[in-house]
């Protein structure tokens, strides 16, 4: 702060005497000595100035100095700024009595001892410089505390308002007046969330005392009992000695609701508001906790729709928003307040039950949820029908973790999946083991495609009516070395592979495989005549990349397209029935054939024979095995055969094992004949010594069953 020089005003008719004044003043440091020559005049050197002394003459013409001082004290601006008179020698005790009485602070008999003058002035100087400095800081605090945005308010030791700022008075509804000396406790209860104290304020102040400062929400009551929270910053006001505690307080509604958002934000799903992964997980933590404890059951149940892709893909990602957050409808309404339910992405949803009397308890949760979740939904004024499955694991006491509980019930869902969908599972340590036993296949899987390892086999498709192999069906297996001692088998790594995105590498390597050895017989009118027949599962001909695989694969290669089958299951067309027989059309006219394997074992319905552009129709062994020993299977693969001529397909029997097989279903109207009978399936290098047996010196023979016709 810089100090302003003291103005000190010397009020008298003689003029040596003002010089005089002034000269002995001269030594003062910092003052701006201003002169009046009357009462009047000196009254208006007053106005709009401040003035650290006045030394007045009392003998002047007009207006004498008592006159001048009663006027001067009696204002507001001037009440307190000292006045020393300059009496004359001979002042009687009355004079001075009346110039103490008038506003006086002192008084200095003519003529003046310049020691005594100056000291006194010295003193006054002095005292007006703390008196501005202590203004200023005062003013400066003021403007500070006004200027804070917040609340202030300074209590006493009893609680007490003893300064308040302009923000506290408005937060609290009220003025600076009614405010001062009202009580803490009448203003600021413990809040909801906190715990209770009997004296607020006191409970405040000790805490402040021992931590310097501290923190608290409390509800705020204003006029009409209204409420709201506030957010208290208490600091004891220990230097002052007196007990008093300082309190900086604001309305953190905003802020609240702010927070409140992000926490929303944070732990919530947006599109269904459900919690999300992380909050779940969190969830899932305390109850485990608590079940330790409380010794009782969590139930941790995980829902996939199905088809839900399929309904993204086909009708939009707005019907399928929409159809997320109906199922989250039907989740709340099927659960109890206390479950916690939540969305872990895309269409996982999980539950999480505590209190399960047993596991039962969560199959009949299930059981529900799957149940309402089938009824139909309409959105957009379309009705949509979804299933879903749902995999369920338990725990007693809280006996497993977390990681432990969220695999069980990831497991349980691939069986309730794997057992046909719309269907619950409860989670059994067996159904680990075969996790595991996955998992490991997997691993291994991933590593033989990438390094491009798998083998095809061939199993040969032998014509009655030419007495020859025709084709040759391509059959992928387990590289023999490298990757354990027994082979695995397709019918188990493939639905594995089928789990994953491995499946199309898996699908181009082994038509790359075919391809090539088809364009290998191109050169040999012994082999030129063979067509392959390649397996496609339902997850490559579903895929939107399968046919540029497919063109890819075969530009590499040269061969008439129409020796080239591509087999498909039933399966294939239960998903986007309409894209695959696209896909089906375009693999039709790119000049490749088409053959429905497994024909008889899947979900029959004969009504989209026509539609499929089918070129061959393979019965399942299931039914050729059967041949010979029951009369009602003879039948119904005389019918398969009727309904494959009546659309002009081709038939091929599958597992053809015994000449008793092979005469019933050569009676049965087929000639073209797969199976074990005539050939299984053989390393491409087998098939020269397969097509010409006689050629094959004796000791180079295939370990294989000869077909019986040739060996005959
Ligand atoms: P699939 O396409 O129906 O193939 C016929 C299966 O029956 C083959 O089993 C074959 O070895 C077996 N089989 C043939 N003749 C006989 C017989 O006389 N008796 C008996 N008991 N079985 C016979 P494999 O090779 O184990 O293949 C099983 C399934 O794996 C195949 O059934 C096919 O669905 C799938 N698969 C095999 N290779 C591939 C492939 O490259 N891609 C795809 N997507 N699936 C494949
Ligand atoms: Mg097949
Ligand atoms: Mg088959």
């Amino acid at each position: 702060m810089e100090l302003q020089p003291s103005k000190i005003l010397v009020v008298d008719d003689f003029k040596h005497n003002r010089i005089a004044l002034t000269k002995v003043l001269q030594p003062l440091e910092n003052i701006e000595l201003v002169e009046a020559s009357s009462g009047s005049e000196a009254l208006a050197k007053l106005i709009n100035n401040e003035y650290a002394l006045i030394l007045l003459d009392v003998n002047m013409p007009n207006m004498d100095g008592y006159e001048v001082a009663e006027l001067i004290s009696s204002t507001q601006a001037h009440k307190h700024t000292p006045i020393v008179m300059l009496t004359a020698h001979d002042s009687s005790p009355k004079d001075i009595k009346r110039a103490y009485e008038v506003g006086a602070i002192d008084y200095l008999t003519k003529p003046i001892e310049s020691t005594i003058l100056l000291n006194k002035v010295k003193q006054f100087v002095k005292i007006s410089q703390l008196q501005a400095k202590t203004n200023y800081l005062r003013s400066e605090r003021e403007v500070i505390l006004e200027a804070a945005g917040q609340g202030v308010i300074k209590f006493n030791s009893e609680g007490k308002v003893q300064f308040i700022n302009s923000k506290a008075c408005q937060l609290l509804h009220s003025d600076n007046d009614s405010l001062l000396g009202s009580q803490f406790n009448l203003w600021f209860k413990t809040a909801e969330t906190e715990p209770c104290h009997d004296d607020l304020f006191l409970f405040l102040r000790t805490q402040a005392n021992e931590q310097g400062i501290f923190q608290q929400r409390v509800t705020l009551f204003i006029e009409d009992n209204k409420t709201y929270l506030v957010e208290l910053t208490c600091t004891s006001a220990k230097k002052q000695l007196d007990a008093s505690m300082i309190v900086l307080f604001q309305d953190i509604s905003d802020r609240l609701e702010m927070e409140n958002r992000l926490i929303h934000l944070a732990n919530y799903d947006t599109l269904t508001q459900l919690c999300n992964r992380g909050s779940f997980h969190e969830q899932l933590l305390r109850a485990l906790n608590r079940a330790k404890r409380v010794k009782s059951t969590v139930a941790l149940l995980f829902l996939d729709l199905d088809r839900f892709k399929q309904i993204n893909d086909t009708l939009g990602h707005d019907i399928g928003d929409e159809l997320l957050k109906g199922v989250a409808q039907r989740l709340k309404l099927v659960l109890r307040e206390s479950d916690i339910a939540g969305r872990l992405g895309g269409d996982e949803f999980a539950i999480l039950l505590e209190d399960c009397h047993s596991s039962a308890d969560a199959e009949l949760v299930a059981k529900k949820l799957i149940s309402s979740i089938a009824q139909p939904f309409l959105l957009q004024h379309k009705e949509i029908l979804i299933e879903t499955s749902i995999g369920i694991s338990c725990t007693v006491n809280g006996e497993h973790n977390i990681s432990t509980l969220l695999k069980w019930a990831d497991i349980a869902l691939y069986a309730a999946k794997s057992a046909g969908r719309n269907c619950h599972q409860l989670f059994i340590p067996a159904m680990s083991a075969k996790a595991q036993k996955h998992a490991l296949i997997q691993s291994k899987l991933h590593k033989i495609i990438d390094a491009d390892l798998l083998d095809v086999h061939y199993q040969g498709q032998y014509s009655l009516s030419e007495k020859r192999f025709v084709g040759f069906e391509a059959l992928v297996r387990w590289p023999r070395v490298g990757f354990g001692k027994t082979p695995i088998s397709p019918a188990l790594f493939i639905p594995i592979a089928e789990q994953t995105h491995l499946i199309h590498k898996l699908g181009e390597q082994t038509l790359t495989q075919a391809c090539r050895l088809l364009q290998s017989w191109q050169g040999s009118t012994e082999t030129r005549h063979l067509s392959i027949a390649v397996n496609l599962s339902a997850k490559q001909i579903n895929s939107q990349d399968f046919l540029a695989t497919l063109e890819s694969v075969i530009s590499k290669f040269r061969f008439p397209k129409g020796q080239l089958t591509f087999e498909l299951t039933e399966t294939a067309f239960l998903e986007n029935t309409e894209t695959v027989v696209r896909t089906m059309h375009c693999i039709k006219d790119m000049g490749f054939l088409l053959a429905l394997d497994d024909f008889g074992t899947g979900y029959s319905s004969l009504s989209y024979l026509q539609k499929l552009p089918l070129d061959i129709l393979k019965i399942d062994q299931c039914f050729v095995q059967r041949l010979g020993q029951c009369n009602k299977t003879s039948a119904l693969v005389k019918a398969i055969i009727t309904i494959a001529q009546a659309h002009d397909m081709n038939v091929v029997a599958e597992g053809v094992e015994t000449k008793l097989q092979l005469d019933c279903i050569e009676q049965l109207g087929c000639s073209k004949i797969q199976g074990y009978y005539f050939s299984k399936p053989i390393p491409p290098d087998l098939i020269n010594a397969l097509l010409n047996p006689q050629v094959i010196p004796i000791n180079n023979k295939p370990k294989l069953p000869l077909p019986q016709s040739v060996v005959k």
